[in-house]
């Protein structure tokens, strides 16, 4: 029966229903014949470690995030080594400074703790690192707001004012991509203008665009300095509603039009629909997707449990995210990633 309907399409070659019935089992004879015809693959310069940078120096354990260190700024130095070692092309920097304010003020400190990263990462690695900074006033203010807010309401200019004189300090330190992720409206503008302003024309931004999502939590744990869960605006003000890709698009939309070079998507895994709309409507945008903390998490313990081999649910994990659509994946399992995939050649 089989044969006859491979002649039978043969037979009629012009016809587009030869197509479906072509046997995929002919593309699959060999492991190396599979690898053939992929139309991608995952390769390490794909993957960018985002890393935990301490300013009082303390080394150990993430707790929430189990398997991940915060680090020294020296230790820093020894994990991008790993990192350029394995041919991961760039780390995403979060720095943990020992005392936050009001106001952010203490961001434009000079000589701050990030400045200070970036300054010793640039030196030691030059550009075989890419240094991407995240920025965001919650990385300074003492209650760990995003954004400056009155009332409830979402400062967005005076935000996005803060966020574009970070980034000129950051990039005056060697930071080669600014990363804002406060997703207040105008915050891609006031960035590249102060970028621009201030001679940093050649530093890219990459703007996140996030839906609101508990995925996030085990983040937040390790960068909040008290155990107090983080107070003030609800994070749905400045994030976008999961349910509805409409406003998802149009803050993409936004954030393009204000000259973002390329996109952050966060969650990854429940956003691999939105990966491939931005795809098709921007295919010249490099987009990032960010495995973010809960996703680590989530394949971390399954693995710890037994439940699921942790390195086959990780590959399985980020091949769906390229297949989506990203050029670029966040992942902090991005060292076993490398050393998978190069185990895998
Ligand atoms: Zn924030």
């Amino acid at each position: 029966m089989a044969e006859t309907t491979l002649k039978s399409a043969r037979a009629c070659c012009e016809c587009k229903d030869v197509l479906q019935m072509r046997l995929t089992t002919r593309l699959k004879r060999s492991r190396q014949m599979v690898r053939l015809v992929r139309p991608h693959e995952l390769v390490p310069g794909d993957l960018i470690y985002p890393i935990f940078v301490r300013e009082d120096g303390r080394r150990f354990g993430i707790p929430s995030m189990r398997g991940q260190s915060y680090l020294s700024l020296e230790s820093a130095v020894k994990t991008c080594r790993q990192v350029v070692d394995l041919g991961v092309p760039a780390v995403m920097v979060f720095g943990v400074v020992k005392k936050k304010d009001t106001d952010a003020s203490i961001a434009l400190r000079k000589n701050g703790f990030h400045s200070q990263i970036f300054r010793r990462l640039k030196r030691e690695f030059g550009d075989d690192l890419v240094l991407i900074s995240n920025i965001c006033l919650c990385d300074y203010t003492a209650e760990e707001f995003c954004v400056y807010s009155e009332k409830g309401k979402v400062l967005n200019e005076k935000t996005g004012e803060m966020l574009g004189k970070i980034a000129a300090i950051h990039a005056e330190a060697g930071a080669d991509v600014i990363a804002p992720a406060a997703m207040c409206d105008g915050q891609v503008r006031h960035i590249r203008s102060a970028l621009d302003r201030e001679g940093f024309e050649d530093v890219a931004v990459m703007t996140y665009i996030k839906t609101d999502s508990c995925l996030f939590q085990p983040f937040f744990e390790a960068m909040t300095l008290s155990k107090t869960p983080r107070r003030g605006i609800d994070s749905s003000k400045f994030r976008t509603d999961i349910i509805n890709e409409k406003m998802f698009m149009q803050k993409v939309d936004l954030d393009i039009s204000e000259e973002a070079d390329m996109i952050i998507i966060k969650p990854a895994l429940t956003n691999l629909d939105l990966i491939l709309r931005v795809k098709l409507k921007y295919p010249a945008i490099p987009i990032a997707a960010y495995q973010v903390s809960g996703e680590y998490a989530m394949i971390k313990l399954l693995g710890e449990y037994g439940h699921l081999d942790e390195k086959v649910l990780l590959m399985e994990t980020l091949n769906s995210i390229k297949r989506a659509g990203t050029d670029m994946i966040l992942t902090y399992h991005a060292l076993e990633a490398a050393k998978l995939l190069e185990k895998a050649r």
